[in-house]
């Protein structure tokens, strides 16, 4: 599928505001990308279609998630968390993306996974430290993330755990993994 077309069919599904975010996401994949020798045309759509799902109603990605076998786990933390995998199951069935590497790119975008690639570290960091993110601690992320792709991901981890934390919010058993897995690498 063409940037022009993946581009139409996810504006259909977001605000404008989350569009203008999906861009930006987009056109920070495809630098990691070039940066990182990984496949740009993959980090482009994988970007594009990240947050498909992010406006689907909870009581419909609820079901798709039980329905699809997904860990059922899901259901027991933030509904927030619930567009990652959702999305990646409509990209497949509704937009016709087939490319399992986007898919998992897009299931992996918001808590990550121990066993994540270097296409699901560009696309979770893109959507980390697009141009239209502004929480603290992002810049360091920013220039680290064309140094060092790991080093960078274990960053943005690192202040997402600390924000749910301080939020008292429960933690994802894969956000913690990632962080872990990445962590003993350095
Ligand atoms: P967005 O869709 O572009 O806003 O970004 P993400 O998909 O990365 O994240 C959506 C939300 O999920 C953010 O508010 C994160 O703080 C939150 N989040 C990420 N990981 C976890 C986690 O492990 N547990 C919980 N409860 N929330 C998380
Ligand atoms: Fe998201
Ligand atoms: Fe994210
Ligand atoms: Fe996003």
């Amino acid at each position: 599928m063409d940037r022009a077309k993946a581009l139409a069919l996810v504006k259909e599904q977001l605000t404008d505001k989350r569009y203008e975010h999906t861009v930006g996401v987009m056109e920070t994949a495809v630098q990691l990308a070039e940066k990182y020798g990984v496949d740009s045309r993959k980090a482009e759509l994988a970007a594009i279609f990240h947050d498909y799902a992010k406006f689907r109603s909870k009581e419909e990605m609820r079901k798709i998630i039980i329905d699809e076998n997904m860990p059922k786990q899901l259901l027991e933390y933030h509904s927030e968390l619930w567009h990652a995998p959702v999305g990646a199951y409509l990209v497949r069935t509704e937009a016709g993306i087939l490319d399992e590497d986007i898919l998992q790119a897009i299931r992996f975008h918001t808590t990550g996974n121990k066993d994540m690639n270097m296409l699901d570290k560009i696309v979770f960091l893109a959507d980390y430290i697009e141009p239209g993110r502004k929480f603290p601690g992002v810049d360091d992320v920013r220039k680290v993330a064309f140094e060092n792709l790991n080093e960078a991901v274990v960053m943005a981890l690192r202040n997402t755990i600390k924000f749910l934390l301080d939020k008292k919010q429960p933690i994802y058993p894969d956000t913690l993994e990632t962080y872990n897995t990445l962590i003993r690498c350095q």
